[in-house]
């Protein structure tokens, strides 16, 4: 089955929101002929800026993150209904920065992921081991927990607005890409777990993405392979020359 793939840029904490809006209507121009879905994810000072710039374009903003909660005594938090009240339509969670850095754990995960779901926010959850697990030969074991945590309580039907994207920790930002070979595998087992939770059907349609140093040179392979459906992509996302080859790969 063939799926449409979803090529999202996450900035991370990049770009002021002139620079947002600078880089998108820069960015109009490479999407023309893209029948893939584009995404900026944007830090969420840039988010009204990048709305706008977006409009009436086929460019869809993202955020980077979000609380489960839709209002409360959080400072600095920001909600899914604040995020789509600002025109975003997709959400970033669980990133292994996030995880690392500000104490996400799989239960919060599951925790933004049914609350995105619930506001029809489309989470991009993150999964993918360290490089210690990999070389203790737990990436299956422990990318399929993940994967079945962040899911959990999601119903069928809410799981075609769902993507998932296989980052390994050692590929992101280090400029060592996982093989495409490598890559392919654990998103087939991603897939494989979807199957065992849900249906083929909904297997077959699950967006899955890879992430993890993806540039330029190393796209076109990685998005042939068989189940790598788009990519989650940093550093390469910032620059539009980078960019704009990353998203017409296959021109
Ligand atoms: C990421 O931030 O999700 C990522 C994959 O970063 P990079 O492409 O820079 O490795």
């Amino acid at each position: 089955m063939s799926r449409k793939k979803v090529i999202a840029g996450n900035w991370k904490m990049n770009k002021t929101p002139k620079e947002a809006s600078a880089f998108i209507k820069e960015l109009v121009a490479s999407v023309k002929d893209v029948k893939d879905i584009v995404v900026c994810a944007v830090p969420y000072v840039a988010v009204d800026s990048a709305v706008k710039a977006s409009r009436r374009t086929r460019i869809k903003i993202a955020a980077q993150n979000m609380h489960a909660l839709e209002n409360g005594a959080y400072t600095g938090e920001v909600s899914a209904e604040m995020l789509v009240d600002a025109g975003v339509s997709y959400v970033i969670i669980g990133h292994s920065e996030r995880r690392q850095y500000y104490n996400e754990t799989d239960e919060t995960v599951n925790q933004k992921v049914l609350k995105a779901l619930s506001v029809g926010l489309k989470p991009i959850v993150c999964v993918g081991e360290s490089l210690e697990q990999r070389e203790m030969g737990v990436t299956e074991d422990f990318v399929s927990y993940q994967v079945k945590y962040a899911l959990k309580g999601v119903s069928e039907e809410d799981m075609k607005n769902v993507i998932i994207a296989y980052e390994p920790i050692w590929a992101i930002g280090t400029g060592k890409t996982a093989t495409s070979e490598q890559a392919n595998e654990i998103c087939a087992l991603i897939r494989r777990v979807v199957l065992n939770l849900y249906s083929r059907r909904t297997a077959n349609r699950v967006i899955i993405q890879y992430g993890g140093s993806v540039n330029s040179k190393n796209v076109k392979e990685l998005f042939s392979m068989s189940d790598i459906d788009g990519g989650l992509v940093g550093g390469a996302s910032l620059k539009i020359d980078e960019f704009d080859k990353i998203i017409n790969y296959n021109l």
